[in-house]
């Protein structure tokens, strides 16, 4: 499957001897403490977002293993050639019923990285997007994996008092990290039913009902987005 992008938020981290560690595995000579800034990223979790998707927890646990020691990218408005942190441990972190990816991220401490940290630091910078993808968006009105074949559900709507979501399961890859300095476009919203790229069920066009003009524009406007977006889910199938 192709890309999905979730909004994440960049944390304070301490740099312990433990952590200086971890980081040397990934480092090509040792650093000690004075050279490297560590933060967190609180990336994806268990809960349902504004896409009205959530991560199954074996897919969390899942990306943590794909995120470490991949690259995190800077937005190009902080960087242009800073382009060097790096995830150098990934685990799901539990508060209660929710489940979040936590990404543990170092860069080293130099002239060109000074703007991007003090940005981290004083919370100016704490928006970030992570890349991965997954095998599976399963409905949780029907159980059909959207990958396979769309079903007529959309997401965030109800049906007979149960809200569609689709469950995001099975961790394909992990792409990207990204801190940007300015928040995620937000999406379109909520009517996205055909993104995934499966074929169409029998019966897929919503009935047009009496004031159901608002939602049509919706539909139509993210007919319009969707053809921009790249089809996140219609490429593996594996
Ligand atoms: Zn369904």
């Amino acid at each position: 499957m192709n890309e999905i992008l979730k909004a994440a938020e960049a944390r304070a981290a301490e740099l312990t001897d433990g952590e200086l560690a971890l980081i040397n595995r990934q480092a090509l000579r040792p650093l000690v403490k004075e050279e490297v800034y560590s933060f967190k990223l609180a990336a994806c979790d268990n809960q349902v977002d504004r896409d009205f998707e959530r991560f199954t927890d074996a897919s969390l646990e899942e990306l943590a293993g794909l995120f470490t020691g991949k690259s995190v990218l800077m937005d190009h408005w902080w960087s242009a050639g800073s382009q060097t942190a790096r995830v150098y441990a990934a685990q799901v972190e539990a508060e209660g019923e929710v489940k979040r990816l936590i990404l543990r991220c170092y860069m080293p401490r130099t002239e060109q990285t000074a703007g991007t940290i003090t940005a981290i630091e004083t919370g100016i910078l704490r928006e970030c997007s992570v890349g991965c993808a997954v095998r599976r968006a399963v409905c949780s009105i029907c159980g059909a994996d959207q990958t396979k074949a769309c079903c007529q559900h959309i997401p965030g709507k109800e049906y007979d008092g149960r809200l569609c979501v689709m469950a995001l399961d099975g961790a394909a890859d992990a792409y990207e990290v990204s801190l940007v300095a300015v928040p995620a476009q937000p999406k379109a919203g909520v009517v996205k039913s055909k993104r995934y790229g499966g074929e169409e069920a029998p019966g897929a066009e919503p009935a047009e009902d009496a004031g159901a003009a608002e939602e049509k524009e919706a539909l139509l406007m993210a007919r319009a987005v969707q053809e921009q977006e790249e089809k996140r889910y219609g490429g593996i199938k594996a």
